[in-house]
């Protein structure tokens, strides 16, 4: 396809330099497809490349536009694309894995050490249109499922890898922080047949969001003692998995502390400076820790379908949505932590 679009770009490597421009709709190669952006969800990410930190300066050459969680129509496909046609419904991996190195063939293309992402490494979705390997698209044609929900895949991923890791059906789960990624690990926890809900939050607002979304039970990790007070909801044993989605220092230590002997305490989030934690007692307790990276390709993609079919409801998480060039109040609202996800509509 030929002409221009709109896109933010990230137009210099330093603070801020964030514009929407009009650039060439991108042309594709032989197995590419062009995806009309329908709905861009703003991402934590996506502050981060606002602001340059180390993780953006290590990986980012700008010019690139930004973005990296969407969906959109399928407009093209490329020559040698099988798996995919014109007018599908798609959602994407924000990750391209090299599929040539050990790590990749052994089946873990999540953390290819070679990995490529949208909207870092290149061109990203805040935009009319972008170019994406079919081979990273998800096809999801059910026309019921709104745009800005199928928009969600990339983050629900990651939430449905760190609580899909070990099985919760019957098990008591304490979900440290209700932010985004959080509130969707409550929905998972809960389809998955957990029996117990316990969250860890101290702001009230996300508190209250996480009670409407079914937890068993909220934690003010601040206002409380966390160890005595989950405790006290598990038979003074402690949860069976903890799952940290807040990054939280404190939040980490503490649940190595409260998690049931033979428990598994799962970071999905990243805490941005090393934690103190005591080993030994976790490791006498006989506990487990794991980190989580990304989405399994495709395995994750597949429970996603998979816990959609089972009519899973993602529309509480988006509370905003704007169109796109008002990026910038998207990246504000995300920053301050105002929303929970906030949608742009190109
Ligand atoms: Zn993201
Ligand atoms: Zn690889």
């Amino acid at each position: 396809m030929t002409g221009t679009m709109r896109a933010v770009i990230k137009t210099a490597p330093q603070e801020g330099c964030i514009e929407l421009r009009t650039v060439p709709i991108p042309q594709i190669g032989p197995r590419e497809i062009l995806v009309r952006v329908k709905a861009a969800a703003v991402c934590g990410t996506d502050v981060h490349i606002r602001h340059w930190n180390a993780w953006a300066q290590k990986r980012m050459n700008p010019p690139v536009t930004i973005g990296h969680e969407f969906s959109g129509e399928v407009v093209e496909i490329g020559s040698d694309c099988h798996t995919v046609k014109v007018g599908d419904r798609v959602s994407s991996e924000s990750h391209i894995p090299c599929n040539n190195c050990q790590v990749c063939h052994e089946g873990n293309r999540h953390v290819c050490p070679n990995t490529k992402c949208i909207g870092v490494h290149q061109d990203g979705c805040f935009a009319e249109y972008i170019a994406i390997p079919e081979e990273i698209a998800f096809v999801y044609n059910d026309p019921n499922l709104p745009w800005e929900i199928l928009a969600l895949m990339e983050p629900f991923g990651v939430s449905v890898h760190g609580v899909m890791d070990v099985p919760l059906a019957t098990k008591s789960v304490a979900i440290i922080g209700a932010g985004p990624l959080g509130e969707m690990g409550i929905l998972v926890a809960k389809k998955a047949g957990a029996a117990k809900v316990i969250v860890l939050e101290p702001n009230a607002q996300r508190a209250a969001t996480a009670k409407a979304l079914g937890a068993d039970a909220i934690i003010d990790p601040i206002a409380q003692d966390p160890v005595v007070a989950i405790r006290a909801l598990t038979d003074g044993y402690g949860p069976h998995v903890a799952i940290d989605f807040s990054g939280s220092s404190a939040g980490i230590a503490s649940a190595m502390q409260y998690l049931r002997p033979e428990g598994q305490l799962t970071c999905v989030a990243l805490p941005n400076k090393p934690v103190a934690v005591d080993i030994a007692d976790f490791g006498y307790r006989g506990c487990k820790l794991r980190g989580i990276a990304g989405r399994r390709m495709y395995e994750n993609w597949e429970e996603m379908r998979g816990l959609l079919a089972a009519g899973i409801d993602l529309s509480p998480i988006v509370t905003h949505t704007l169109p796109l060039e008002e990026f910038q109040q998207g990246l504000d609202l995300t920053e301050q932590g105002k929303c929970c996800k906030c949608i742009l509509i190109p």
